[in-house]
Parts: structure tokens; sequence; C-alpha cells
């Protein structure tokens, strides 16, 4: 189930539209705020929870990237925070490398 309109509406205030995970701002440009999606930061697959508290404002990158992580041995909740945001840039710079490879046989073309 989603996550009601209502809710994210009350989210990306909260949030300022800004990606808790990277900063990316949703204000900035349509193409960013289209990006903006809502997390739970504990995932669904551990149960729904919408509570305000266990929604965030992400992009779509982290949240892709983010997938169903969490850190179960952590209880304080900036820890969490803090742990998933590293887990979440070490997956982009692997995802980053895997971009790079997959787009640089087609980057001569737009020349
Ligand atoms: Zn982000």
């Amino acid at each position: 189930m989603s996550v009601p309109h209502e809710i994210s509406k009350q989210v990306h205030e909260r949030n300022k539209f800004i990606c808790v995970y990277c900063n990316l701002d949703g204000r900035l440009s349509y193409q960013n705020y289209k990006s903006l999606t809502i997390d739970h930061i504990r995932p669904k697959i551990f149960g729904d929870n919408h509570s305000l508290q266990n929604l965030v404002t992400a992009c779509f990158a982290c949240n892709q990237l983010k997938g169903h992580y969490f850190p179960k041995h952590l209880a304080d909740e900036k820890e969490v925070m803090n742990d998933i945001k590293k887990y979440i840039s070490k997956q982009r710079m692997r995802d980053f490398e895997r971009y790079i490879e997959t787009v640089k046989p087609f980057l001569k073309e737009r020349k």
C-alpha cells in the first residue's frame, strides 16, 4: 500500500522538500521536485508503518539505493539515520561505477 497523499504532503513539508539522505533540494527545480519520494525508514517488509516518524522525504535514487536496508542492531534514531546514509553512499559509489561503464560506449555518439 502506498502512502496516502495527505501524509506524503505532510512529510515533504516537514522535510522542506529536501532528501534526508543526500540533501537533493526539491525546491530548486521541477526535475528535483519530481524525483522526491516517501521513504519508510524501517522498510514496509517489517510491517506497514505509515507513522510520520517512520516516513521521510527521499529522492528516487536514495530510495532505490537503500532498498530494504535497515540496521536492526541499532536502537538510537540518530545512529540509525547515519548508518543508512553511509550505506546509501556506499551503494551510490558502486552504482555510479556501473553507470559510467554502461553509458561510456555511447558518450561519443553525442558529438
Ligand atoms: Zn537523495
